[in-house]
């Protein structure tokens, strides 16, 4: 399949070039788009053909259920059963903006968007592009991150295209994402809402509206508990070169130390670090100490690793609170769940998941 590339300006949107887009994803077909997240995979979230193609494109386990992008809060109306006061308060307060709500589904929503379940996830995208296209496309869009199942998420058009080019009908090219993490994700069927998955608005902000937030253990990387939606327990955002997350009050060290021990066995590793690190060798990036430029460059610079032909890669930590909650979160699954414990005094030690050669 040829991939159309529309290429728009942010700031002045043009109605043409999004109309065929808008009738591409209204005859059925999958069109990638750019949100204030990151780039997500577009189709007609109430054809149930139309949602299957998406599934196909990205390899996604059909188990894996989709957010629905919808442009006014009236639309929301169609697709929940029922929007709870804590629905209406969060929708009001953070929408347009980068968070979905699960609620309970009407017998509008196929099957397929809910994988099975009895609630679908419902959100209403703030960038300018996403909003024009889904109202000129008349159809709430079902749509997920628009990379290959597994495979961090797009924050450009070129990494859509990497992953999906010959396979889905269009990309829109609207520049690179501001937020470059995943919308959070809550659960407003219950009394207390949940969180499902940590994102830009943080839990700190979701209190000051609602009071009490509770946390889903599955963020926390607690992989003994049953994930409340499938989608939860897939490995996720990762870089095809084995990665390690270091966390304690000797992270930093640590790493440089392993940096140099993987150059000595003739590997090429990478490292993603608060601060700068010059070693022979060693592909750096740095985030300042700043959790919004981690969150905004985390999955490019993971591509951008591979793309280099990193042989490893090792990730500082940071603390989890605010937006730190949300980049931990991604770090911990892109690792595979492998973290490495340094404080200062102590040996480094494996807290979860393999042992790695520099040890
Ligand atoms: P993605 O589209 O890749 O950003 O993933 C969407 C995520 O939203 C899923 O992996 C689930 O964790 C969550 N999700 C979507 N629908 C539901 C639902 N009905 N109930 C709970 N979580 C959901
Ligand atoms: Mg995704």
């Amino acid at each position: 399949m040829e991939t159309r590339l529309w290429k728009l300006n942010n700031s002045s949107v043009d109605d043409t070039l999004l109309q065929e887009a808008a009738q591409c994803l209204r005859d059925g077909e999958v069109v990638a788009f750019p949100t204030e997240t990151v780039y997500g995979l577009g189709a007609d979230g109430l054809n149930d053909k139309a949602v299957h193609k998406i599934f196909k494109a990205k390899g996604r386990p059909v188990d894996n259920p989709l957010i629905l992008h919808i442009a006014q809060f009236e639309d929301l109306e169609l697709l929940a059963r029922e929007v709870s006061p804590l629905a209406k308060k969060l929708a009001a307060a953070f929408w347009p903006g980068p968070l979905t709500l699960i609620v309970k589904k009407t017998s509008i929503v196929p099957d397929s968007v809910s994988a099975g379940l009895d609630s679908v996830a419902v959100r209403m995208p703030v960038h300018p592009i996403a909003q024009r296209l889904i109202h000129l496309t008349a159809r709430p869009l079902a749509a997920p991150s628009a990379n290959k199942s597994g495979r961090p998420s797009p924050t450009d058009a070129k990494a859509v295209s990497e992953d999906l080019a010959g396979l889905i009908a269009g990309i829109i090219d609207g520049g690179p994402a501001k937020f470059g993490v995943e919308s959070t994700v809550v659960d407003t069927t219950g009394r207390v809402p949940i969180i499902l998955r940590p994102g830009s608005i943080t839990k700190e902000m979701l209190e000051k509206v609602v009071g009490e937030v509770l946390l889903d253990p599955a963020v926390l990387g607690n992989t003994a508990v049953v994930a409340k939606a499938p989608g939860m327990k897939y490995r996720h955002y990762a870089p095809v070169a084995p990665m390690f997350l270091f966390v304690g009050t000797n992270a930093r060290a640590a790493i440089a130390s392993a940096a140099a021990t993987c150059v000595k066995q003739g590997l090429k590793p990478a490292v993603l670090l608060g601060s700068s690190l010059q070693l022979a060798g060693v592909l750096a990036k740095n985030w300042q100490n700043d959790s919004v430029i981690l969150a905004k460059n985390l999955y490019s610079w993971l591509r951008e690793f591979d793309r280099a032909g990193s042989d490893i890669i090792l990730a500082e930590g940071l603390s989890e609170d605010e937006l730190g909650l949300a980049v931990m979160n991604r770090l911990r699954k892109a690792a595979g769940n492998n973290i490495l414990r340094a404080d200062l005094g102590q040996k480094l030690f494996v807290q979860n998941g393999t042992e790695p050669l520099f040890l």
